[in-house]
């Protein structure tokens, strides 16, 4: 054989294998993205205004007693932990349950709660019971727990509440054990109680002199309705 030619086709097969291995090189890269992309890409409804049916969809799900749904960003999807607690925050504000939307659906806030109550004593829903929201700056209460955000009527001082929105969380607490079979609100003052607070978990006023002096009464409140709902029930 004539060396000249046998160097041409050893160089011609060479570069095939460097355009295979490109290629190869490419195709992985391609599926690496897309999988990167499936595992970062959030559930349908997170992050956008939803239908009225899409609404009642995610309500089905959740409390009955939610009448407005905007679902953050900021949350485990789902929640690592089955539901035995409520903590309880405020919101240091007087938002309406769209501001409050509005504010959970900043992916730099990196905050969220499943729910809010405004003054007049409407719900909001924000991350969905089964997902674990960014409120108590701890992972393990949240991923255990729902979280609720209340309005203060009250700015500063003792951070009151309405009365309105008091009631409501005493009837969202209820239908939150109902439906988890929580059986019983237990506040103990610490985080191994059934129901906690913001400040157990970090160094924040959240959720207020007011609501927090309450928690044991708010406790008595539920379990007294959870109680009736149980002997209603025979
Ligand atoms: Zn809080």
């Amino acid at each position: 054989m004539d060396p000249p030619k046998d160097r041409k086709e050893g160089e011609t097969s060479h570069l095939g294998a460097i355009v295979l291995l490109v290629m190869f090189g490419i195709l992985a890269a391609l599926v690496c993205g897309e999988t990167w992309r499936a595992l970062k890409a959030l559930p349908p409804y997170v992050g956008r205004t939803l239908t009225e049916e899409e609404t009642a969809e995610v309500i089905a799900g959740n409390s009955p007693l939610t009448s407005y749904v905007y679902l953050s960003p900021n949350a485990d999807f789902p929640r690592n932990a089955k539901i035995s607690k409520i903590t309880i925050h405020h919101m240091a504000g007087q938002l309406t349950l769209e501001e409050l939307g509005a504010s959970f659906a900043k992916r730099d806030r990196n905050a969220s709660s499943n729910y809010g109550i405004d003054s007049s004593g409407k719900v909001g829903l924000y991350v969905e019971e089964a997902n674990r929201s960014w409120a108590s700056s701890n992972a393990e209460n949240d991923h255990m727990a729902v979280t609720i955000e209340v309005a203060n009527e009250e700015i500063g001082g003792s951070w009151k509440v309405s009365g309105e929105a008091y009631q409501t969380l005493i009837d969202l607490c209820a239908d939150i054990c109902r439906r988890n079979g929580i059986e019983r609100l237990v506040y103990t003052g610490g985080p191994d109680g059934t129901l906690t607070v913001h400040k157990m978990f970090a160094d924040t006023e959240c959720p207020g002199p007011y609501l927090e002096s309450r928690m044991a009464e708010i406790a008595d409140a539920v379990n007294e309705k959870l109680e009736d709902e149980g002997s209603s029930s025979w």
